[in-house]
C-alpha cells in the first residue's frame, strides 16, 4: 500500500531526480516506469464475426470459429468471436470500441445487420483507425459496402468446380510475408470486374481454372485505407469448402490482422 501511495505521488512530481527515484527502491521505481510500457504492450484485440449460416459438417464452429482458431498463434493478440445471434448482434458493451481489428463473414443475412451497428463500425474505422477485414461473400456486407462507398458487385458468381491459383502479386506487402503461390482446388468463382474503388494494393492476384479447361483472372486479396483505418478484402472463403483451415490461408489472416491494426501515432 505504501509503495502504491508513494508511486502515485512520485508520478506526479516532475522535479524528482533519477537518483531520488532509484533511491526509493527497485519495486517502486519499476511500478512507475512500467506504466508507459504497459500501455504500449497491452493485448490488442481482434473480433471475428459471422452470421451462423455455414454448414456444420464443413465448419462445426462456424466461419468465425475457424478463422479465430487460425489466429490463436498471434503473439500479443486476444481473439474474440462474435455472432449475429448474440446480444446486440455481437457487439454488446464496449466490444466494438475495444476492437483493433474486425473480421467479417456474412452471406445470407446481410439485411439483418442493423444500420446503427454499421454506423458505429464506419466511425470506428474512419475516425478511430480500427482495421476491417471482409471475407468472400462479405463483399455485400453492409459495413464493407459502407466503407467502400460503391456497389461492391462481382461480374459473376459460379460454383462450378473451378480451382483458383492465388498468385502473390505484391511480395513486399506485409500480408504476403511467408506466402508463396498456391492453389485452392475448388472455389466459388467471383469474376471481374469488382465494383470497388481502386485498391492501394493488390496483394494476391488470381487465376480461375475452369472445368472446361479455360481460365479467367480474378483478384484475391485487396487493400484500401479508408479514413484512418485499413481495409483488406479476401476473395476465398466459400462456406462449402474448408479453405479457412489451410495453413497458408491462416497465415494470410494473421498477416492481415497485423497489417490492419491501428498504427501508433
Ligand atoms: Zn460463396
Amino acid at each position: 500500500m505504501n509503495r502504491n501511495r508513494r508511486c502515485s505521488s512520485l508520478s506526479g512530481d516532475q522535479g524528482l531526480s533519477r537518483r531520488q527515484l532509484l533511491s526509493w527502491g527497485a519495486a517502486a521505481a519499476a511500478t512507475v516506469l512500467s506504466r508507459p510500457v504497459l500501455a504500449q504492450n497491452r493485448l490488442r484485440r481482434v473480433v471475428v464475426w459471422s452470421e451462423g449460416t455455414a454448414p456444420a459438417d464443413v465448419y462445426p464452429k462456424d466461419i468465425n470459429g475457424a478463422i479465430a482458431d487460425g489466429l490463436k498463434s498471434l503473439s500479443g493478440w486476444e481473439v474474440v468471436v462474435a455472432n449475429l445471434n448474440d446480444p446486440d448482434q455481437g457487439f454488446s458493451g464496449s466490444r466494438l470500441e475495444q476492437a483493433d481489428v474486425l473480421i467479417w463473414w456474412g452471406h445470407k443475412k446481410h439485411g439483418d445487420v442493423k444500420d446503427a451497428l454499421v454506423d458505429r463500425i464506419e466511425r470506428r474505422v474512419k475516425e478511430q483507425g480500427m482495421g476491417f477485414i471482409a471475407v468472400h461473400s462479405s463483399h455485400f456486407a453492409k459495413p464493407y459496402k459502407r466503407l467502400m462507398g460503391t456497389a461492391c458487385t462481382w461480374g459473376a458468381y459460379k460454383v462450378d468446380g473451378s480451382a483458383v491459383q492465388l498468385i502473390v502479386k505484391d511480395p513486399a506487402h506485409p500480408i504476403a510475408q511467408g506466402i508463396r503461390n498456391f492453389t485452392l482446388p475448388k472455389t466459388e468463382r467471383y469474376a471481374e470486374p469488382f465494383a470497388t474503388p481502386t485498391p492501394e494494393a493488390v496483394v494476391f492476384d488470381g487465376l480461375y481454372l475452369k472445368p472446361d479447361g479455360t481460365s479467367e483472372p480474378g483478384r484475391q486479396g485487396l487493400c484500401w485505407t479508408v479514413g484512418k483505418g485499413r481495409v483488406f478484402y479476401f476473395t476465398p472463403g466459400h462456406e462449402t469448402y474448408p479453405d479457412l483451415f489451410r495453413d497458408d490461408v491462416r497465415r494470410i489472416f494473421r498477416n492481415a490482422v497485423e497489417w490492419a491494426a491501428p498504427r501508433a501515432s
